[in-house]
């Protein structure tokens, strides 16, 4: 007994000298000053875990999977810990025993069916990689090739299996030791009579009796099978550092210190920091670092990413793998190696390529499915700035950033050519800097400039003229948003975008702000409030809404299409505008059918980080292709509805390149609006 005990303290010595290396690697990590209160944070991180409500979502066969084997070892934990405070502390010390009677018996029949539930969870887990294979389980790289030495990371799956055989061995033998206990002491009524409260050891003892075994030989067995659970146990304990075990802490971590707004509004660059982005595992902050260590390897982003999807060397699964690797080779030891071998862009084992960081969408799909809240998107946008101050990307994209900061729009035209389609109109639009009004409407780059767009853009200010809405733009004063320069990692000319336009916001008089854009959308609603613009904005898609609610715009030729509407990133997944879009779309009379993909799991139409300005490579699909081959699916669809301007231009072309024209249409929700309400005469407007 005394040299288990001396086991079992050298194990928790190695356990707590393990969470010690990992501390210091976090440590080594830049600063961050957490906002939020630790009280609410708390709050939130136990209803997350406690309800598992982030492991259910797409995967709730996985999500009641992991609830079992959760709650099976936490009972059997507490159990196993009470037991031995019971045996070695409380009772020779001070006498106390609880651990005796009805306590005991009902004890005893909770731990055996937490046992059950544990085991249940585990057998379903090995069932998904040893039968189903799923292609998110696989560890095969799309930013490696097979030669590659970690091309599919065989120590994963090693590791993985080693986890799962470790705990189902650990709750067999727990059940073994009970029934070879019930064998050895049957002969004492007190345990024998009420053996039905365990009622797996129980069932096993009976077996182990029909088989032959004797009392004696019970004990002999007992105790043998006694050294290898605890063992097993002890072992477990100590390796959690180690191991994907502790995945146990560091995602409650993870949850724990999580931003909500991780992919909408992105960090500053603090003017401590000697160079813009990351450049070294140092420079990403402690929060990061334990980011990398949180994750499960569940596959998840993998499978929601459209980079991945259309075969680009990116899974955000990997890139995050990669850098905790790297992480774990160069901050775990007792010295930290020199800056050189720190660099963390490149093709080297843990290391991540240009290639995979300028394939990245930044449309957050990952980041919200991430069941332990790993923010995948400042990760890869940080490491984008780096590149960005060397140069390192694409000529187009260096040049489209050249040409916003020169003029101030992506499209290189003049300041004063911003607001040419007003000149089509047969009404004047207010300019807000002149005159007050109610609505500001920031009208943004492709709305302004595209010349499909700009038909749309018409369109929407008739309706709001025709509705009795007062309202102005910004004309030459209104600059590009800023939202994808900052998230192709242009921290710098983002920074003076956001200015010049909050600088001409507060040379304007209005109460809120209604934009076409949802990239517009996102940036002045999370981000502009960094740079002393706080206001009220609404995406199109809930003004109309209302307007339609009030009466101040009727529907007066109910449409009868059959449409199917996509819901734009920076609109749903990243501000939540899932209904309001649905419900224009359903009192215009249109019948709505889902894509498999909708809502928080809709598919990147691919222009967003920045994508929009690179051109994709030749012969691969793009994700827009993807998308309209989905939608396509749909038997009977007429419209494919869309509700972003970016979108509009992604999708009408993606809708010929897969030949699909003539089956279906792509149109902006507004057209269909205008298609219901058809424009009024004059004298009706002025009336
Ligand atoms: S933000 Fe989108 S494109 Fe980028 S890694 Fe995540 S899922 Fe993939
Ligand atoms: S980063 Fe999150 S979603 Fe992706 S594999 Fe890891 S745990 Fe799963």
């Amino acid at each position: 007994m005394r040299l288990f005990y001396a086991l079992g303290y050298a194990a928790v010595a190695v356990f707590c000298y393990g969470v010690y290396v990992q501390i210091r690697k976090y440590r080594r990590g830049a600063a961050l000053h957490l906002e939020g209160r630790l009280r609410t944070r708390l709050r939130d991180m136990l209803g997350t875990v406690l309800s598992h409500r982030t492991l259910d979502r797409r995967d709730p066969a996985a999500g009641g999977a992991h609830r079992l084997i959760f709650y099976g070892f936490a009972l059997l934990f507490l159990g196993t810990a009470t037991i031995t405070l019971e045996y070695d502390i409380l009772e020779p010390l001070f006498g106390i025993r609880f651990w005796h009677g009805e306590f005991y018996l009902w004890f005893s029949l909770v731990l055996d069916v937490a046992g059950v539930a544990m085991i249940g969870g585990l057998a379903y887990m090995m069932y998904r990689r040893g039968w189903l294979r799923l292609p998110k389980l696989d560890y095969a790289r799309p930013d490696r090739v097979p030669s590659d030495p970690d091309f599919d990371r065989p120590q994963y799956r090693r590791e993985d299996w080693a986890f799962l055989w470790i705990l189902v061995t650990i709750g067999c033998t727990g059940y073994l030791l009970e029934a070879t206990r019930l064998v050895w002491l049957q002969g004492r009524p007190d345990v024998w009579n009420v053996r039905w409260w365990s009622p797996v050891g129980a069932a096993l003892a009976e077996g182990l009796r029909a088989l032959g075994l004797t009392a004696r030989g019970g004990a002999v067995f007992r105790h043998g099978l006694w050294w290898f659970h605890g063992l097993l146990a002890l072992a477990f304990i100590a390796l959690i550092p180690f191991t994907k075990v502790k995945h146990m802490f560091t995602s409650l971590g993870s949850v724990l210190v999580r931003d909500p707004l991780a992919a909408q509004r992105l960090p500053g660059i603090p003017e401590s920091q000697a160079q813009p982005g990351v450049a070294k595992i140092t420079d990403f902050n402690w929060k990061q670092l334990l980011n990398l260590d949180a994750c499960t390897k569940c596959g998840r982003c993998h499978e929601a990413c459209p980079a991945r999807a259309v075969g680009a060397p990116l899974s955000p699964r990997d890139v995050i793998l990669s850098l905790r690797e790297f992480a774990r080779a160069t901050l775990e030891s007792g010295t930290v190696p020199d800056a050189a071998e720190l660099d963390v862009h490149g093709k080297s084992p843990g290391q991540v390529s240009q290639e995979t960081l300028w394939s990245c969408r930044t449309c957050m799909a990952c980041v919200e499915i991430c069941p332990v809240a790993v923010e995948h998107v400042p990760i890869i946008v940080q490491m984008r700035r780096k590149l960005v101050e060397d140069g390192a990307m694409d000529p187009l994209l260096t040049k489209t950033l050249q040409t916003i900061h020169k003029t101030g729009n992506s499209f290189g035209e003049s300041k004063r050519k911003r607001a040419g389609w007003t000149k089509a109109l047969p009404f004047p639009i207010k300019d807000a800097r002149k005159e007050p009004v109610d609505v500001l409407w920031f009208v943004g780059d492709y709305a302004s400039f595209d010349p499909r767009n700009q038909k749309v853009t018409q369109t929407f200010a008739a309706l709001l003229q025709e509705a009795g809405v007062d309202f102005g733009i910004l004309y030459d004063a209104e600059s590009n948003a800023g939202n994808d320069v900052r998230r192709v990692g242009e921290e710098g000319l983002y920074e003076l975008l956001a200015n010049a336009n909050v600088a001409a916001m507060a040379s304007a008089s209005f109460k809120t702000i209604v934009t076409t854009d949802p990239h517009s959308y996102n940036t002045i609603r999370n981000e502009y409030p960094d740079f002393g613009g706080k206001y009220q904005i609404q995406h199109y898609t809930s003004f109309v809404k209302q307007l339609l609610a009030d009466g101040r715009l009727r529907v007066t030729a109910p449409l009868e299409y059959r449409t199917t509407f996509h819901d734009p990133c920076h609109l749903g997944r990243f501000n939540k505008g899932y209904e309001a879009p649905r419900d224009v779309l359903k009192s215009l009379g249109c019948e709505l059918v889902e894509m498999g993909r909708s809502r928080a799991n809709s598919f990147c139409c691919g222009a967003g980080g920045g994508r929009i300005w690179i051109p994709d490579p030749v012969g691969s699909e793009k994700p827009a292709q993807n998308r309209i081959k989905e939608a396509a699916a749909i038997p009977g669809l007429e419209v494919y509805v869309v509700s972003c301007p970016k979108d509009l231009t992604m999708f009408e072309d993606a809708l010929k390149t897969t030949g699909n024209e003539g089956r279906f249409v792509v149109k902006e929700l507004i057209e269909l609006i205008r298609e219901a309400i058809p424009a009024r005469r004059p004298e009706e407007v002025s009336a």
